[in-house]
């Protein structure tokens, strides 16, 4: 017997007939010999829908009342997925954060997890009946409710089953992970397994499948997750471990190949100094809130040095607002960094030479190249992304994985 932690987002909530379908879906995990405890978020629109009702009058994301709004849509699935499983003749019952406590601290909309109370669940589960805690919430120390940022509740389903040492169960709309967006290449296919570090890389840019904080969490804590699709019968959905990387025992070199369009360049020649040298560049952008993902720097002929580095697009007016000051101060947009994620790249020597080489046969231009651990990524015009995604996906035979 294992004892898992099934979480249903937002589509798998959708509707009476969804949540019976997810209902379903952990009828049979109980019926496989498995004990399960529930974790659910608000039905698909209803967190927007009382964000804009709390916005229109005064009230956004880091007001505690908003908080207190919003958390109302995960208290009503938790009863209706209770509900649905009583239906299927199963024990049920909701839990909300202060029934058990689950324990919070920091900014209304954006709080941490530091502690949950797992004897409410224990004896619950001792005697047979399935807790469905409402995900996204959790309780401060002055014992109001605060909500844990967008996505949340991925990261309340992995801290409830670090607490219950059982496997965590995301169940969304997709069948897992896939070595690429098969909207762009059709050939993408899922992953089986992948490591904790390659969903990050992978979540980050694009793949938003699962929270980033939950993956982290889980990693810190040792929960396997599974991504699993909540619109296959139950029991069908293959779905993708993620698992830790020592528990990989095949070595693929690449997992997959991550996209991000709408990326903007900066370039600043001739900088020197520490008033104005390329740490005080950064200082300015990171009081400004801008994130800097690519540097390049060069001498430049004149002395000091040339700067070029690159930010989402989104944040290009805010960069070059803080960089007013600076002579020479140029800007590109229209590009796209496309990045290849595996953790079989650590240590390798090839990389960067088999991704130049793949796009240079494409003749696609790269534009500036980072590499991390087990990431590389280049910048390339926007509209010659997509080519480069299935370049790549070729390269690394990904379409045979
Ligand atoms: N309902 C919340 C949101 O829409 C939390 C979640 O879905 O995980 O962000
Ligand atoms: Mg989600």
């Amino acid at each position: 017997m294992t004892r898992l932690v099934l979480k249903f987002g937002g589509t798998s909530m959708g509707s009476p007939e969804r949540i019976a379908h997810s209902a379903a879906i952990a009828a049979a995990e109980i019926a496989n010999g498995h004990q399960v405890a529930v974790v659910v978020s608000a039905m698909a629109g209803e967190t927007d829908r009382y964000l804009g009702h709390a916005s229109a009058l005064g009230g956004g994301l880091g007001e505690i009342e908003t908080d207190t709004a919003l958390a109302a849509g995960e208290q009503a699935a938790a009863a209706l997925m209770a509900l649905a499983l009583k239906q299927l003749g199963l024990k049920a019952r909701s839990v909300l954060a202060w029934q058990l406590p689950i324990e919070v601290e920091g900014p209304p909309g954006a709080a941490r997890i530091t502690g949950i109370d797992g004897e409410v669940l224990e004896s619950l589960l001792a005697g047979g009946v399935i807790p469905v805690i409402a995900g996204f919430q959790g309780v401060d120390a002055q014992g109001r409710l605060v909500t844990l940022g967008r996505g949340g509740t991925d990261l309340s389903a992995a801290a409830i089953a670090a607490v219950l040492g059982a496997d965590c169960d995301i169940y969304t709309d997709v069948d897992g992970v896939f070595t690429t967006d098969p909207r762009i290449e059709p050939k993408a296919t899922r992953l089986e397994r992948i490591s904790h570090d390659e969903m990050l890389e992978l979540a980050a840019m694009g793949a938003k499948v699962l929270q980033t904080r939950s993956v982290e969490y889980a990693k810190a804590k040792g929960v396997a997750m599974r991504v699993k699709s909540s619109f296959a019968p139950p029991g069908h959905s293959a779905g993708t471990e993620v698992v830790n990387e020592s528990a990989l025992a095949e070595r693929r070199v690449v997992s997959g190949i991550a996209y991000a369009r709408a990326q903007a360049r900066i370039a600043i020649p001739g900088i020197e100094g520490s008033t104005s040298g390329p740490g005080a560049v950064f200082a300015a952008l990171a009081a400004a809130g801008v994130h800097v993902d690519m540097i390049v720097q060069g001498r430049a002929r004149s002395g000091g040095s040339n700067l070029e580095f690159s930010v989402e697009g989104r944040d290009l007016r805010a960069a070059l607002a803080a960089l007013a000051g600076y002579e020479g101060l140029g800007s590109a947009v229209g590009l796209a960094k496309v990045s290849v994620v595996g953790t079989g790249l650590r240590g390798r020597a090839d990389v960067a030479r088999t991704l130049y080489g793949v796009l240079e046969r494409e003749a696609i231009e790269v534009r500036m190249l980072a590499t991390s651990e087990i990431k590389i990524s280049a910048l390339v015009n926007e509209d010659a992304l997509e080519r480069a995604v299935r370049a790549l996906h070729a390269a690394y035979r990904l379409d045979e994985a």
